[in-house]
């Protein structure tokens, strides 16, 4: 071995995807096996066990699998008939996604700022954002929370809220499913109209490709979305009710999430047991992420705050070390090419400004053993020293 090869440390990786994978062994590939034996690709049986999994997992009545997050969101908003003229109020501070929908379908989003304890939706901002909306000719139509990194949004607030104004609540699930939210994990019975969660390979349940779905208590509203997946049809296949997409999720993603979802209480605890791991070697030099009592996170990034201009030399800094870190996100939506001409609530979203100039992510996985996260915080409590 050279000096050189020697004192470079062997970098950690973000999200641990293939020690998962170890882990699931040959079930995995028997799962696999059977989808490449009964050839049923597209709606086959394991789509329909894994729908029923879903719902047992998380509590809910009905589940629509479907083939992205994205289009769990778009799904919801089109079997609502959002259209133009129509508000539907979200933060600024959360992944592309949650704005681009609405403005897909050619309603407006309007923003509203988050809460500076759990960089969820504010529903003090929010209520703001609806007048904001209104006063602009517009109909509130539905509020779209976010489950930032993981940690479920405020939703009975938000649901007083979306009560006394009118509004549907569509949660955005994408990087919040499996966790809970006084007692109930998101997609429950009774938090929001309809749940959307994605299952891209980096989310906390993720598959091997793109993959969705919706959860709701509403049997309509289950009704409607497993005909636009198809595109709405009626009764039959060759009867068109409606305008809708090709948005199926296929029985190969289902078959490994199956799998996946054997695994992911216990991946859960490994998470929580992680951040907490990260909380006590790193609560005294930045400021780690909290959980407010009666909640839990699935962790789906461990975000913590440094000081603004600090970040670049931070991050080379770990680099160095062979740790990656990533920034979710650097520009909140309303700051964003695509999105900055849309309204957003009051005069300004200072603290989804504030907070996207100190964001900073680590890695996090269930796979992350001990001497690895060792590494990770000995690297941070360094940098932070300079
Ligand atoms: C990932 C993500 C989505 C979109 O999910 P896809 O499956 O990639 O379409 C939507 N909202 C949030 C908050 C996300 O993190």
């Amino acid at each position: 071995m050279t000096e050189h090869a020697r004192l470079q440390p062997q970098p950690i990786p973000f999200i641990d995807v293939a020690a998962q994978r170890r882990a699931m062994g040959e079930k995995l590939d028997q799962a696999l096996a059977r989808v490449t034996g009964h050839c049923q690709f597209i709606l086959g049986p394991e789509v329909r066990e894994l729908e029923s999994e879903l719902a047992a997992f998380c509590g809910a009545k009905r589940t629509v699998t479907c083939a992205s997050g994205t289009d769990a969101l778009s799904l919801v908003l089109m079997a609502h008939r959002i259209g133009p003229g129509d508000a539907v109020i979200c933060p600024s501070f959360t992944f592309c996604a949650t704005a681009e929908v609405v403005a897909l379908h050619r309603a407006t989003p309007v923003f509203a700022d988050i809460d500076e304890g759990t960089f969820n939706i504010s529903v003090e901002s929010a209520a703001q954002a609806v007048e904001t909306a209104k006063k602009q000719g517009l109909t509130p139509r539905a509020i779209i929370p976010v489950d930032l990194f993981g940690l479920p949004a405020d939703h009975a607030a938000i649901a007083a809220l979306a009560k006394a104004e009118g509004l549907f609540v569509l949660d955005d699930a994408a990087q919040g499913f499996g966790g809970t939210y006084r007692g109930k994990r998101l997609g429950g019975t009774g938090l929001a109209t309809a749940t959307a969660t994605s299952f891209f390979p980096a989310k906390p349940l993720g598959c091997y490709g793109d993959g969705g779905a919706i959860f709701t208590d509403d049997d309509e509203l289950a009704a409607t979305l497993i005909s636009l997946r198809v595109h709405g049809h009626g009764a039959d296949k060759y009867d068109n009710v409606r305008i809708g997409l090709t948005s199926r999720l296929d029985t190969l993603q289902a078959a490994v999430l199956r799998e996946k979802l054997t695994l992911f209480p216990d991946e859960i605890l490994s998470r929580d047991r992680g951040a907490a791991r990260y909380a006590e070697g790193l609560k005294d030099v930045v400021t780690v992420p909290s959980v407010p009592e009666g909640y839990s996170s699935v962790w789906a990034q461990y975000t913590i705050r440094i000081p603004a201009g600090t970040r670049e030399k931070f991050a080379a800094a770990l680099k160095a070390e062979g740790v990656p870190t990533a920034i979710y996100y650097p520009i909140p939506l309303h700051r964003q090419v695509a999105y900055k001409d849309f309204p957003s609530a009051g005069n300004g979203l200072p603290v989804s400004d504030r907070v996207a100039d100190e964001v900073i992510s680590l890695p996090m996985h269930a796979y992350l053993d001990a001497p690895t996260q060792d590494r990770v915080i000995d690297a941070v409590r360094r940098a932070v020293k300079g």
